[in-house]
């Protein structure tokens, strides 16, 4: 409850709300970007190196680029969380604060509809950022990691992290959320975005013969984004890239040969 208070109080300034928004998301992508790494890039970087999408490692000035534009972008994100929340504090959005102000069924519900809300706005505004005029200032940065390391994962230009931050006021513009069910969305989102950007394919191989494979996006998905820098522009589920057409075609069979690798690759 603290904690909550800390964060969605009705008392903060701008700059104790901006403080403790950017404290919250940095916790969450060290922590999760930390954990990735450790597992992948020191404990098990030789068990698992046959599922690594692209067979080697990036250097460290890279690792340090993406650690400090990342740095730059929870700054941002902490302004963008702490205005959004002064707004909903002030009334102006439909975030309510007591859980029994609606159902428990909505309160998932509102879960699941910022996800498919959120995995739209970002193949979309990803599209756009891709725009040959729009590139240079909003999303060249990501674009320097053709290698990611987790830390990639909050690695934007400040431009691109307004943008990226864009999610969180017109979600609680467009439909009643909680504190606490946007808070699960984010996690949701951290998990997925390290888990794309660390470089190694976890799925079995069997998902591209299973229809599910139309549905679920993959690491080898965004870690080919960064490679080929066209086509696979989604985020949480393949079903944007499927519709307009927008998967690499060298998709299916990159995830085939990556899932394909003998084990005894392993030891580098
Ligand atoms: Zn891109
Ligand atoms: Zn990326």
């Amino acid at each position: 409850m603290k904690v909550f208070d800390l964060l969605f109080g009705a008392n903060h300034s701008f700059v104790e709300r901006s403080l403790y928004t950017t404290i919250e998301v940095g916790i969450r992508y060290f922590l999760f970007a930390g954990v990735a790494w450790v597992l992948g890039y020191w404990l098990f970087r030789n068990r698992w190196f046959h599922r690594k999408i692209i067979a080697r490692f990036p250097g460290s000035a890279e690792v340090r680029r993406e650690i400090g534009y990342s740095l730059l972008t929870l700054l941002i994100f902490g302004l963008v969380g702490a205005g959004t929340i002064a707004a909903s504090r002030a009334g102006w959005t439909q975030m309510y604060w007591k859980i029994s102000d609606h159902s428990r069924a909505w309160f998932f519900g509102s879960v699941v509809c910022t996800i498919l809300l959120h995995d739209t706005y970002f193949y979309w505004t990803h599209r756009m950022m891709h725009l040959r005029w729009l590139f240079p200032t909003f999303h060249r940065v990501h674009h320097l990691s053709t290698n990611p390391s987790p830390w990639a994962s909050y690695s934007f230009a400040p431009a691109e992290a307004v943008v990226e931050a864009g999610i969180f006021p017109l979600a609680v513009s467009v439909m009643p959320i909680h504190p606490a069910a946007f808070g699960l969305v984010m996690l949701w989102q951290i998990l997925f975005n390290v888990a794309g950007h660390t470089g190694y394919e976890f799925h079995p191989k069997w998902l591209m013969n299973n229809p599910l494979r139309l549905f679920l996006n993959t690491p080898t998905n965004h870690v080919m984004h960064h490679e080929k820098m066209r086509g696979n522009y989604c985020l949480y589920f393949n079903i944007w890239d499927r519709l307009m057409g927008t998967n690499h075609p060298d998709y299916e069979s990159r995830f085939r040969e990556v899932t394909s690798r003998p084990v005894s690759n392993a030891q580098r």
